[in-house]
């Protein structure tokens, strides 16, 4: 099917089962509803909130299960899942022993998308495991600055469903798609697509690397323009080679060095193309300059290269790459610069959650009071620790896992000082930037990247960047 085919499928009278109630299930489920569907609804949890949300999809008629997730509707001809729903479920065991197929949220935006009246626009997706909201938003930042109508969607505040059946007419749109969607998404066709990098994150969940690598491959099958791979990370060049493509589709790299043709790459700071230009043996464009990209540290120059890559299949011009990277602001926690304090600068980087994202972070900066723990998902630190050690000016470390990265530094950075809070309470911030204060010379950067989850000690990555900000302010008034 070519990315601008739209499927059509019969609805009336079809019994799905959608699995999970929440952000994705209950949209899923009212859309198919009002396609004719008999919707049936299972649900794990049965708690208030899951009553009160039950209650309102029995009133349009309907049908949820709360408390039971794992048994199949005997009728059951199609399942529609949560992205975050394991694999090795008793429901799907269930789904594939009946022959029935499992779709993700994002497969079924696909199948749906072009049946509201409504142009079908084409995808442009990113994933990896690393810089993926911030790839997308740059994107549509320079889509937008091309004057095209377009929206970042997907595993990121709006809902495909929503983007694919709502009001708003699009020319195109970036797409953020996580391991897990990709997973349930067979027959995704995207336009063009991006696989930034990978390291090992969610295994638990897909079993093994190589399940997780083959999932994130599927962004590519099936494109038609440009597959965009790392030219730093083989693996992703591999996934690449794998994909099964439109005839005409060309792999596209992107590398922080000097591009080669069909690449993206950096020259005397300019960011430069010599993918799309009429001669790439002989000819490179300039896209931008480094200094346009924000923050400018090699990780996020990356991203910004992948960003453009994926615009410049699109057929946007130069001009818009640079004015889309210009007025692109980074999300909150991620790299954000929240004070200077007595010369030394606080940043929040509490969206580094896995250490393949804090690696990125503490390469940024030459010199670095570091905090970081929490909840390590498997992770051992030990690499992280090594290519970080001449940079650490100290470490202040907390949360449930902190004993795994004391000994990676015991192990790799002996001489470097360590403050252990032993805390593992919300209060515990205000303690460790006051520690990280202590620890830090002029010109140095206190850097929140904790390389673990944050669930151990805040609701989420969110509150404890906020709970970084909130020490740092209170500790900038006591130096003042
Ligand atoms: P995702 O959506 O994939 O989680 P984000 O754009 O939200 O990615 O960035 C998450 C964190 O990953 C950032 O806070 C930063 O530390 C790190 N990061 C961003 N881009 C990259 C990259 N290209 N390579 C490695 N780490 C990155």
């Amino acid at each position: 099917m070519g990315s601008q085919e739209v499927s059509t499928v019969d609805w009336q009278g079809k019994h799905v089962t959608v699995a999970g109630l929440g952000v994705s299930g209950i949209p899923a489920a009212r859309a198919l509803h009002e396609r004719g569907a008999i919707v049936t609804v299972v649900n794990d949890g049965d708690d208030e909130r899951a009553r009160a949300q039950a209650a309102e999809l029995e009133a349009l008629g309907i049908t949820v299960r709360l408390g039971d997730g794992a048994t199949l509707p005997p009728s059951t001809e199609l399942v529609v899942t949560a992205p975050g729903w394991q694999p090795d479920k008793p429901l799907f065991l269930a789904a594939a022993e009946a022959g029935v197929d499992i779709w993700g949220d994002v497969e079924l935006a696909w199948r749906l998308r072009g049946t509201n009246g409504r142009e079908a626009a084409p995808w442009l997706a990113v994933t990896g495991t690393n810089g993926k909201t911030t790839t997308v938003r740059m994107l549509a930042s320079i889509l937008e600055a091309a004057g095209l109508r377009t929206a970042a969607v997907g595993n990121i505040g709006v809902s495909l469903l929503d983007a694919v059946l709502g009001e708003q007419e699009y020319d195109v749109l970036a797409v953020e798609l996580s391991s897990y969607q990709l997973h349930w998404a067979p027959s995704l066709r995207a336009h063009s697509a991006a696989v930034l990098n990978l390291a090992p994150d969610h295994l638990d969940w897909h079993g093994s690397m190589e399940a997780y690598a083959a999932d994130k491959g599927r962004v590519y099958e099936g494109n038609t323009v440009a597959c965009v791979y790392n030219a730093a990370d083989p693996a992703t060049e591999q996934l690449v080679r794998e994909a099964d493509v439109e005839e005409g589709c060309r792999a596209i790299g992107f590398t922080l060095g000097t591009p080669g043709p069909s690449q993206l790459g950096v020259v005397d700071g300019i960011l430069v193309d010599r993918a799309f230009v009429t001669n790439r043996q002989k000819q490179a464009q300039e896209l931008a300059e480094v200094s346009d990209v924000n923050p400018p540290a090699p990780h996020n120059i990356a991203n910004a290269l992948a960003a453009a890559a994926l615009a410049r299949a699109f057929g946007v011009e130069p001009a818009a790459v640079r004015d889309g990277l210009r007025a692109f602001r980074p999300d909150a926690h991620r790299i954000e610069h929240v004070a200077d304090i007595g010369e030394v600068a606080y940043v929040d980087d509490s969206k580094a959650t896995n250490t393949h994202a804090t690696e990125a972070s503490l390469a940024a900066y030459d010199s670095i009071v570091w905090i970081a723990g929490g909840l390590a998902k498997g992770a051992t630190f030990d690499e992280l620790v090594t290519g970080a050690a001449k940079r650490l000016r100290g470490v202040v470390l907390m949360g449930a896992d902190r004993a795994l990265i004391r000994e990676a530094l015991t192990r790799h950075a002996p001489e470097v000082p360590v403050v252990d809070l032993d805390r593992t309470d919300t209060g515990a911030m205000s303690e460790a930037v006051e520690h990280a204060a202590r620890l830090a010379r002029p010109g140095d950067t206190v850097l929140l990247a904790p390389a673990c989850a944050s669930m151990d000690m805040f609701t989420n990555y969110n509150k404890r960047g906020e709970a970084f900000a909130d020490a740092v302010r209170a500790h900038a008034e006591k130096s003042a």
